[in-house]
């Protein structure tokens, strides 16, 4: 697997020939139970839970579409830019149990998920290679779900996701322009008008954006100004329990519209090492708010709509165009 940039975009893409394609996995036994016979590489593992073995762990993805070691080896080819798939891809074991998903476990449990994803993210970052880590979950056969154990994934990049990226500049530019931070203006205004609040708990807020790209489509932010999820979840871990809460609620309503969605956390990307792309982000803190993202996926509603934040392409142009090359044409 290797990245390209698209020159039109700057979108960068994760594009390979993928061998096992011809050959879906099909296993009798989950690798993320607690007495899984093939269990998956651990990474990180908490406890805190009482009658299970572990609360919640980190393990290697068992086909990584990144891998940690290397350089990125960033280089051109003619106008394009290309860099080898240095990173980290992470399966979040959220649960112990198989049957536990974030919308019926106790909040304890998902409050020490959401702190292993922060350790994780917080980790990742020291790494002056990666600019960006992703915490994402795709759940239903619609939004892609790969495993039946409740999980979520992980990515470090080597660069910055498309929409965050979109929403990095967005953020920096209404900044510049008042001084204030876009996400608490619009919580502010939606405290206030109150027509697409979902529900307060605590310190957090679950809304229904003003422009939504799916129906239903529902944001969960902290009602204090903070740029990075993990920086408030370690900082302040008791909060963790409230953003659990409303997180397992507002799930649970989701579920009354359709089981399946994608979840994505939106934290500020790697500025603890002062790369030079990220340099101009001087008002980071202060422009950029994190958030969790909710796109439910509906049948024959949302066709439009496809979600992707880094594009995963399992076959090459060049294999793509060789097999449409050999196409017989009446
Ligand atoms: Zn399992
Ligand atoms: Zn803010
Ligand atoms: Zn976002």
């Amino acid at each position: 697997m290797e990245l390209r940039k698209d020159p039109i975009t700057r979108s960068w893409v994760i594009t390979g020939d993928d061998v096992s394609d011809t050959t879906p996995r099909s296993e009798s036994f989950c690798r993320f139970c607690p007495d899984s016979p093939q269990p998956a590489q651990l990474i990180t593992s908490v406890s805190g839970i009482p009658g299970v073995p572990w609360a919640t762990r980190s393990v290697v993805h068992p086909s990584a579409l990144y891998h940690i070691e290397g350089d990125p080896a960033r280089r051109g080819d003619g106008i394009y830019d290309r860099m080898r798939g240095v990173g980290a891809h992470e399966v979040l074991v959220e649960n112990p149990r198989h049957e536990r998903h974030l919308w019926n476990a106790t909040d304890a449990e998902i409050e020490q998920f959401l702190l292993l994803a922060a350790q994780r993210i917080q980790d990742l970052k020291r790494d002056g290679r990666f600019k960006y880590v992703s915490v994402f979950k795709d759940y239903g056969t619609s939004a892609g779900q790969e495993f039946a154990h409740p999980t979520s994934q992980l990515m470090a990049t080597t660069f910055v996701p498309r929409r965050v990226l979109y929403e990095l500049r967005a953020s920096r530019e209404y900044f510049e322009q008042k001084e204030r931070c876009v996400f608490c203006d619009i919580l502010s205004q939606e405290i206030k008008q109150n027509q697409r609040l979902i529900e307060v708990h605590g310190d957090f807020v679950a809304l229904g954006p003003y422009a939504p790209r799916v129906p239903y489509e529902s944001w969960i932010l902290p009602r204090s100004h903070e740029a990075a999820f993990e920086r408030m979840a370690l900082a302040r871990p008791g909060m963790m329990r409230d953003l659990g809460a409303l997180l397992r609620r507002t799930l649970q309503r989701i579920r009354t519209v359709t089981e399946d969605f994608h979840l994505v956390v939106h934290t500020s990307p790697n500025s603890l090492h002062g790369s030079e792309s990220l340099g101009y982000w001087k008002t980071l803190d202060e422009d950029y708010h994190w958030h969790i993202e909710i796109l439910p996926v509906i049948a024959g509603k949302s066709k439009s709509y496809t979600f992707k934040e880094v594009y995963y392409s399992p076959i090459t142009s060049e294999t793509a165009v060789k097999r449409l090359r050999e196409v017989r044409i009446e």
